[in-house]
C-alpha cells in the first residue's frame, strides 16, 4: 500500500516548506517537491499543512480511581484522540501496593490490546519500592517501558517517601529511565482538606483552594533538589502553577535537565471556573487544580522560551452524571481528572499559533517532536522525515470548530470547553501509512495501534 500526500505545507520543529510525501507500507520513504510517484491513493493536502502526528504522553484510559474508572477505555480514547489528530498516546499502567511492575505492565497491555486504534506506549507508576521493584525497572526499561511516574501527592495510596524517591532517581541513573514526578506537596494537602472539610466547606471550589500553587512548587524544587543530588534528569507531569514554573526556570538556568510539560486546561481554564453556579465546578475538578486566570500567560511565556518543553492532555474524564456525583457534598470524593484528548492540537493551534504565542514550529514541538525526544519515541515519530513512521496530520489552518459535547468523540458527558470556537483542526489522519480520519470521519480500526518499545536514554 502506497500513500501520497500531496501539494501541502510540511511542517516540522525546525522547518516549513511546500512538499509531496510519499508513503511505502507503515513508513515516510522520499520527501520532495512534485513528486510523481504511482500511488495506491493521493490525499490532497493543498492549503493545509502537514504535520507529524500529536504525540500525547500523559493520558489516563480506563483507569480506575476513587471507586470509578475514567469513561474512555482504548477504544473510544484512541479514536477521539485521532479525531484530534493524535496519533500516539503514552498512558500509565499502576503498580498496586504488594503487586509487580510487570504485573501493572501486563494489566494494561490487556487493556489496551485489541482496542487501541493508534500506536500507545505506556509509563509505570510505583507505589512501592522495594529491591525487587528496582530489578524490575531495569528489565521494564529493556522492554522499552522506559519511564516511571512518581507520586509526592495521595498519601496512602500513590505517594512515595523521599528516601524511595531518591532510590528510583539513582536508578535510573543506572538504568536510562525517566523519573516522571506528579509534584503537589499530599502531606499538606491532606492536612487542608481535613481542615476544610471540618469547617462544612464542601463544594467543589475547595478541591482548589485546598491545593496551593505554593504546594506544587515546594514539591516541584523538591524533586528538581533530589534529581539533582542523584545525578539524573527530572520530567514534571502537569505543571499548573507560576510558582512552580519558576523552581523548573531557574533549575534550567543552572544548567539542569529539568522538564516539564504543561496541559491545555492551564492554558485555557481558571479558577474561576470554580465558581460556576451549584456542583457545575466538579467538571474542572482534577490535579493539581486550575490557577488564577494570570497564569495562563506565564505558562504560554514558559512554552516560548523553552522552560517547559511538551503540551500533554492528563486526559482523564468522568461523567458529571453518577462519576463526579461522587463527590456532591464531599469536594474531596469527586474524582480527579477531565477530558482532553481530542481537542489539544486545535486549542493549542488556536490560542498559541493564532494567538501569536508561539510559532508553527514550536507548535509542532511541543505537541509531537520534543515529547518523541525525551520519551525516546525520536525520530521513530515526531517528525515528517524519511525513514519516520508515517504517522501524518493533514490540519487545515482555517478550519471553524465550535468544541461541543454533541460533536466531540470522547466518551463523557460534558466537554470543559463547551461553546468554544476555535480555527484549525485534523482534516486526514494518517497512523503508520493507513488513512484512519479522512475528512473528520473515523475510518480506522479499533486494535490497529501497535505497542511502542521506547528507547531508553543514552
Ligand atoms: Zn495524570
Amino acid at each position: 500500500m502506497s500513500l501520497l500526500v500531496k501539494g501541502g505545507t510540511i511542517v516540522t520543529a525546525s522547518d516549513q516548506y511546500r512538499g509531496d510525501v510519499f508513503v511505502e507500507g507503515e513508513r515516510i520513504t522520499t520527501i520532495g517537491t512534485s513528486l510523481d510517484l504511482p500511488a495506491d491513493r493521493v490525499v490532497d493536502a493543498s492549503g493545509k499543512y502537514v504535520l507529524p502526528g500529536g504525540i500525547d504522553v500523559h493520558t489516563h484510559l480506563d483507569m480506575p480511581f476513587g471507586g470509578t474508572t475514567s469513561a474512555d477505555d482504548f477504544e473510544s480514547g484512541t479514536i477521539a484522540a485521532a479525531h484530534g489528530g493524535t496519533t500516539t498516546v503514552v498512558d500509565f499502567a499502576i503498580q498496586y501496593k504488594g503487586q509487580t511492575l510487570h504485573h501493572a505492565w501486563e494489566t494494561w497491555m490487556k487493556k489496551a490490546e485489541g482496542k487501541a486504534a493508534i500506536d500507545y506506549g505506556f509509563h509505570m507508576i510505583v507505589t512501592e519500592l522495594t529491591d525487587q521493584v528496582e530489578l524490575e525497572m531495569d528489565d521494564l526499561v529493556r522492554q522499552g517501558v522506559t519511564s516511571f511516574k512518581l507520586f509526592m501527592a495521595y498519601p496512602g495510596v500513590f505517594m512515595l517517601d523521599d528516601a524511595s524517591i531518591f532510590r528510583a532517581l539513582l536508578r535510573t541513573g543506572k538504568n536510562g529511565g525517566t523519573i516522571c514526578m506528579h509534584a503537589e506537596n499530599g502531606g499538606v494537602i491532606d492536612v487542608l482538606v481535613k481542615k476544610a472539610l471540618a469547617e462544612g466547606k464542601t463544594a467543589p471550589k475547595y478541591h482548589a483552594l485546598t491545593r496551593p500553587a505554593r504546594a506544587e512548587a515546594e514539591a516541584t524544587h523538591r524533586a528538581i533538589a533530589l534529581a539533582e543530588i542523584a545525578g539524573v534528569p527530572i520530567y514534571i507531569v502537569h505543571l499548573s502553577a507560576a510558582e512552580a514554573l519558576e523552581m523548573v526556570t531557574e533549575a534550567r538556568d543552572r544548567g539542569l535537565p529539568a522538564y516539564a510539560e504543561t496541559c491545555p486546561q492551564y492554558l485555557f481554564l481558571s479558577y474561576d471556573n470554580y465558581e460556576e453556579p451549584g456542583f457545575a465546578g466538579a467538571k474542572y475538578v482534577m490535579s493539581p487544580p486550575l490557577r488564577p486566570k494570570e497564569t495562563q500567560d506565564r505558562l504560554w511565556r514558559g512554552l516560548a522560551f523553552n522552560d517547559l518543553q511538551a503540551i500533554s492532555t492528563d486526559h482523564c474524564p468522568f461523567c458529571m452524571k453518577e462519576q463526579k456525583t461522587l463527590g456532591e457534598g464531599d469536594f474531596s470524593k469527586i474524582p480527579n481528572g477531565a477530558p482532553g484528548i481530542e481537542t489539544r492540537m486545535s486549542l493549542v493551534f488556536d490560542g498559541g499559533v493564532r494567538g501569536g504565542r508561539i510559532s508553527l514550529n514550536r507548535f509542532v514541538e511541543l505537541t509531537a517532536t520534543s515529547p518523541a525526544k525525551i520519551f525516546g519515541l525520536f525520530p521513530r515519530k515526531g517528525t515528517i522525515a524519511p525513514g519516520s513512521d508515517a504517522d501524518i496530520v493533514v490540519f487545515d489552518p482555517e478550519k471553524k470548530t465550535t468544541l461541543s459535547v454533541k460533536t466531540l468523540h470522547m466518551k463523557v458527558d460534558y466537554n470543559p470547553y463547551e461553546g468554544r470556537e476555535v480555527v484549525g483542526a485534523a482534516d486526514t489522519v494518517i497512523s503508520r501509512g493507513r488513512v484512519i480520519v479522512d475528512g473528520g470521519r473515523f475510518v480506522g480500526q479499533a486494535g490497529a495501534g501497535a505497542f511502542l518499545r521506547r528507547a531508553a536514554r543514552t
